[in-house]
């Protein structure tokens, strides 16, 4: 069985679906494996690492796509420099693999269909625990939360820490992570680690322990509602409760020199958690950085990849920010890729399981039909709109 990993064109994506390391040990349980020639480059790991790890360095692309049995990649597949789709070099029957961002591009995933292409989605892994090792957006979400800080530090013209030094004291600076899921965990974690005071707010209380036990102070808003479904996400809130909760956090807002917001409900709009009437009443110099910016933006004014100053507040909207640690944001994709592809692969030969939970909701095209109703109604809702 062969698989193959493509060299990425989307010109920001510096990530790679697999590292060498991993490669060796798929090459080691009898896998051939293809790399594109130059596939590792942006995240440092060059063709002879590959090579030495026992892959095939390929430099012709419509080879590789079109003979691959498994093609693995980070971001979805695109228009080539020709003008023709990456989509069409794919092997009939062939499984390919990654981000490919099915609800907001089901035009795509129509065409992988016709294409009849086995295509797995990570970002439709469930978030459970038998998942853990394959959630890539976990491993990605972790990254950017960490990023985040360090955005937000750079911008700030103060210091994160509290310093005693002989010219006086320096106080700490406050740090609001709105939002504590996987990112916002990892952002107050991160904040910490820099010496700031950090406050979290989320919708959902079981949250409460894990932002204590990093250190952080949780702020808790009743709510008469229930804020998380049963498999543990959060729901869109009721008119109310979302006044209840602006009214809480207006103040820690304003007081924050450091705003983080990762707030997502999945499936919706982000949810709009900074009005533009607190950041009116923010201090000059504060810094916002709003990880949702490309779901909508949780803050106001955010303009996904760009940075906006209101008030001598600046609101920062980062996008893709695992790209930007390229090597290990690699290395913890492809450990995701390798785990989802040992649910796919028995005896080197491919067994779809669609029983199992994992498999079934992760795949989103086989046998040249649309497997998710969710991708089938945003298809759908594309055609109606056009
Ligand atoms: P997650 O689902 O793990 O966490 C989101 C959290 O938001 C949950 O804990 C949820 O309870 C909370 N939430 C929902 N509605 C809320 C509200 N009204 N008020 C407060 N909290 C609320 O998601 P994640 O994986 O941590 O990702 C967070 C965000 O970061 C997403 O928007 C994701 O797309 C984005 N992200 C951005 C980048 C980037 O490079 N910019 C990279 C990865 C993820």
């Amino acid at each position: 069985m062969r698989i193959a990993v493509a060299k990425e064109i989307e010109a920001s994506e510096r990530r790679v679906a697999l590292i060498p390391d991993v490669v060796s040990k798929l090459v080691k349980q009898g896998f051939e494996v293809w790399i594109e020639a130059g596939a590792g480059e942006k995240a440092l790991f060059n063709d002879s690492d590959y090579e030495t790890a026992g892959a095939t360095i390929i430099s012709d692309t419509v080879s590789l796509w079109g003979e691959a049995d498994i093609l693995l990649k980070v971001s979805p597949p695109q228009q080539r420099e020709d003008g023709s789709s990456e989509v069409d070099l794919l092997k009939e029957g062939s499984v390919l693999m990654g981000f490919l961002n099915p609800l907001a591009n089901p035009s795509l995933i129509e065409q992988l269909a016709q294409r009849k292409v086995t295509a797995l989605s990570v970002e439709m892994i469930p978030r459970s625990t038998r998942a853990q090792s394959m959630d890539a957006l976990s491993s990605q979400a972790s990254i950017a939360g960490y990023k985040a800080v360090l955005i937000a530090a750079e911008a700030l013209p103060k210091y994160f820490p509290m310093l005693t030094t002989a010219a006086g004291t320096i106080a700490p600076a406050k740090v609001f992570v709105m939002g504590a899921g996987v990112a916002g965990l990892q952002a107050i974690a991160t904040a910490r680690r820099l010496g700031a005071v950090v406050e979290a707010f989320d919708i959902r209380p079981a949250v409460k322990e894990e932002v204590q036990s990093l250190g952080a102070k949780f702020v808790e808003v009743k709510l008469d509602e229930e804020t998380a479904t049963a498999g543990g996400y959060a729901k869109e809130i009721s008119e109310e409760s979302k006044k209840r909760t602006q009214e809480a956090v207006t103040e820690r807002v304003k007081n924050a020199d450091v705003v983080i917001t990762t707030a997502q409900v999945p499936g919706r709009k982000a949810p709009r958690l900074v009005t533009e009437e607190m950041i009116a009443q923010m201090k000059p110099g504060a810094v916002i950085v709003d990880l949702a910016a490309n779901q909508g933006g949780n803050a106001a004014y955010t303009e996904p990849g760009g940075n906006v100053v209101k008030n001598g507040v600046t609101i920062i909207g980062p996008i893709n920010l695992p790209s930007s640690v390229p090597v290990h944001a690699s290395q913890l994709y492809s450990k995701n890729l390798v785990s989802l592809m040992n649910l796919l692969v028995k005896d080197k030969a491919l067994h779809l399981d669609f029983t199992d939970d994992i498999v079934d909701a992760a795949c989103v095209t086989h046998n040249g039909e649309i497997r998710n109703q969710r991708v089938k109604d945003a298809l759908q809702a594309l055609t109606v709109n056009s």
